[in-house]
């Protein structure tokens, strides 16, 4: 990479591929415990709920729904890119599979957002090939 060091950009490793190349093909996924049956989000290799290994953990695709926890409308951000990226809104979303996942809420207008409202998994491309899960407002 040239010019200016970039702070938003994934670095997969041979664990978290799989995540990133499906968000590249449009599927947001989730990691699933075989032993409690829980899902998890960020993804980890064990289970961070009963603590079963990567034998007992799988990839799974969640369905992309999810409902609005928490916001903040970001105006400053000092970190490349994202000063070129203001206002937008960083959320905490609750995934419908029951994980809590870190992204951003796109296409809504700041005083439209509400806690509780439903959101659609849509995907923003970051940079050249390097796709990100973002959400956007959904009909109930
Ligand atoms: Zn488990």
């Amino acid at each position: 990479m040239t010019g200016t060091a970039r702070y938003d950009l994934p670095e997969a490793d041979a664990f978290t591929r799989p995540y990133w190349d499906a968000a590249a093909a449009g599927r947001l996924l989730l990691r699933r415990c075989a032993d409690c049956g829980r899902a998890h989000h960020y993804p980890r290799e064990f289970c961070p709920f009963c603590w079963a290994g990567e034998d007992r953990v799988t990839w799974e695709s969640a369905g992309g729904r999810a409902t609005l926890y928490t916001w903040s409308v970001i105006h400053r951000n000092d970190l490349p890119p994202f000063g070129t990226r203001v206002p937008y809104t960083a959320a905490v979303v609750d995934l419908a599979e029951g994980p809590r996942m870190m992204t951003e809420v796109v296409d809504c207008e700041a005083a439209e957002l509400r806690i509780g409202m439903p959101l659609a998994v849509t995907f923003r491309e970051a940079a050249d090939g390097v796709w990100v899960a973002v959400f956007r407002p959904a009909p109930d």
